[in-house]
């Protein structure tokens, strides 16, 4: 039996990278989930290829309406949410000096406001069935700044704290919240911040403890085991999954 078995998720931004490869594990063990994004054809077809434990709903994390139709609809015919993975990201790479307030606040939207609203929106159905795990992806730059990345760090930053108060209210529901810090993972996310270019990030990946990038399914395990009961007792924890990259400063040389 998988350790969803029974679940009914709902993972934002899955229409690719790690969203998708949580849903596919996630179906894997058992699980129904609400494939939710911006990127139509793409979750669709997901969806799709995962057969009837899998659906997809355009589901933007900054829209307040988006969120209510989808946890309205998840309630009203899935039963009830038991896990929610705000994963739902994008980046832009400026400098400080030189970066525009729209840019600043459409990251703040999707990436802070999103999760916020994500909570938000399954905490009282959770709250209800006093049960419910929410894994918040938040990342490295959630932990340590990064240059050029003043909104993307500062978002970050703001998930792993809104999920250690959520952690704490919650709590008593019965509910758990924590925290994913992905390091250097390959997916479009960084090429897409690039304008489209592909970086190659092996230098940098060369100088972490595992020498090497991560994957989107190195981070969906992660995902999964905060998602299922075997994380009965964590709560308010932040989750490193970065290769070692955090584990020293500035000063170590490889
Ligand atoms: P990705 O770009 O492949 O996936 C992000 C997904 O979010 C895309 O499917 C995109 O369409 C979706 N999305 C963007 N705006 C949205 C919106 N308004 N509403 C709903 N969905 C929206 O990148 P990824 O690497 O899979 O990123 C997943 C998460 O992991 C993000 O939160 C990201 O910040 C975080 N992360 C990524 C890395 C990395 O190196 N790739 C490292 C640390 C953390």
């Amino acid at each position: 039996m998988g350790c969803l078995e029974g679940k009914v998720a709902i993972i934002t931004g899955a229409a690719r990278g790690q969203g998708a490869a949580a849903a596919r594990l996630f179906v894997a063990e058992g699980a129904r989930v609400v494939i939710g994004d911006v990127l139509d054809d793409l979750g669709k077809e997901l969806a799709e290829s995962l057969g009837a434990a899998a659906i997809y709903r355009h589901l933007d994390v900054s829209s307040e309406d988006d969120w209510k139709a989808v946890v309205d609809e998840a309630v009203e015919t899935l039963g009830g949410v038991d896990v929610l993975v705000n994963n739902a990201g994008i980046l832009r790479f400026a400098a400080l000096p030189d970066m525009p307030l729209e840019d600043y606040m459409r990251i703040v939207n999707v990436n802070q406001v999103g999760t916020f609203l994500g909570m938000r929106a399954v905490a009282k159905p959770m709250m209800a069935a006093g049960k419910g795990s929410i894994v918040n992806i938040s990342s490295v730059e959630g932990l340590a700044g990064m240059p050029y990345l003043t909104a993307y760090t500062s978002t970050k930053f703001a998930i792993r704290g809104m999920s250690k108060v959520a952690a704490l209210e919650l709590g008593p529901n019965g509910i758990r919240v924590n925290s994913v810090h992905p390091g250097m993972i390959e997916t479009d996310m960084v090429k897409d911040a690039a304008g489209g270019h592909d970086i190659d990030l092996s230098p940098a990946a060369k100088r972490i403890p595992l020498r090497r990038m991560g994957t989107s399914e190195d981070i969906a395990e992660v995902v999964l085991f905060l998602a299922s009961d075997r994380s009965a007792y964590v709560t308010g924890a932040e989750l490193a999954a970065d290769g070692g990259a955090t584990a020293t400063h500035a000063f170590y040389m490889v």
